[in-house]
């Protein structure tokens, strides 16, 4: 099953990519915690990522290629894959479409979770990540069992320089600008399925496993 989780900062996407990597076994990859373990790490990527990411700003689509072409072409992607985080534009959605059709794995759905700007903007102020296994929590609406530390690896969760107030504007009219067009590029192929972002979590799960059925 190879999907597309879509949707602006702060819908919900890393929070049900996780869930999914627990009900179906296939990866998630996410290029946000690719390029913040190369943050963390002090490689060149990290290096030439990391303004671009802090300012809340795409870091060049070449640099972003690269990593989903070598990323994709990993072992265990062989059952499928979880998309989170790319593509973000029509470019890296264009050459995602020519590496997918070399190895032969189509996307079968892309996942649209629609959430409006006010909701975004609580939830990523409130977000809390762990530095050790990319969780997500939220200080009012999912915070961790143990203040500070992560329920599932006991590492060290904090907030993400980008979730700090003035980037997560930037974050947000960055989407609307090079992203958001992305819903009728998928529409367009008819493999686009939008769903209600703002219910609760295991709601908004119940949701995406009812369209995955068909292709499980
Ligand atoms: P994304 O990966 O799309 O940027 P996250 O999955 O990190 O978003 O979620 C952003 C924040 O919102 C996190 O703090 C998370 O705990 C919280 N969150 C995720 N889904 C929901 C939901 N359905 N209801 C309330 N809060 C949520
Ligand atoms: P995320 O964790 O998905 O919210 O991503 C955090 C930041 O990483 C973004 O604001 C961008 O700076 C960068 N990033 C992640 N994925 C991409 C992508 N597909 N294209 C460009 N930049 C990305």
């Amino acid at each position: 099953m190879n999907i597309i989780l879509f949707g602006p900062p702060g819908a919900g996407k890393g929070t049900q990519a996780k869930k999914l990597v627990d009900f179906y076994g296939i990866p998630q990859i996410s290029t946000g915690d690719i390029l913040r373990a190369n943050v963390r790490e002090g490689t060149e990527l990290g290096l030439a990522a990391k303004a671009y990411m802090d300012k809340g700003e795409l870091v060049p689509d070449d640099v972003l290629i690269g990593i989903i072409k070598n990323r994709l072409t990993e072992q265990d992607c062989i059952k499928g894959f979880i998309l989170d985080g790319y593509p973000r534009t029509v470019p890296q959605a264009d050459a995602l479409a020519v590496i997918l059709d070399e190895i032969e794995k189509p996307i079968d759905v892309v996942l649209n979770l629609e959430v409006p700007d006010e909701e975004l903007i609580r939830r990523i102020s409130g977000r809390l990540i762990c530095s050790k296994c990319g969780a997500s929590y939220n200080r009012t609406f999912n915070p961790p069992k143990k203040e500070g530390i992560c329920d599932i690896c006991e590492g060290e969760v904090f907030q993400r320089a980008d979730d700090k107030e003035d980037a997560v504007q930037n974050r947000l009219s960055v989407y609307k600008k090079q992203t958001q067009p992305l819903i009728a590029y998928y529409a367009k192929q008819g493999i686009l399925v939008t769903l209600d972002g703002t219910k609760d979590m295991e709601k908004v799960f119940k949701d995406i496993k009812a369209v995955l059925v068909k292709f499980a």
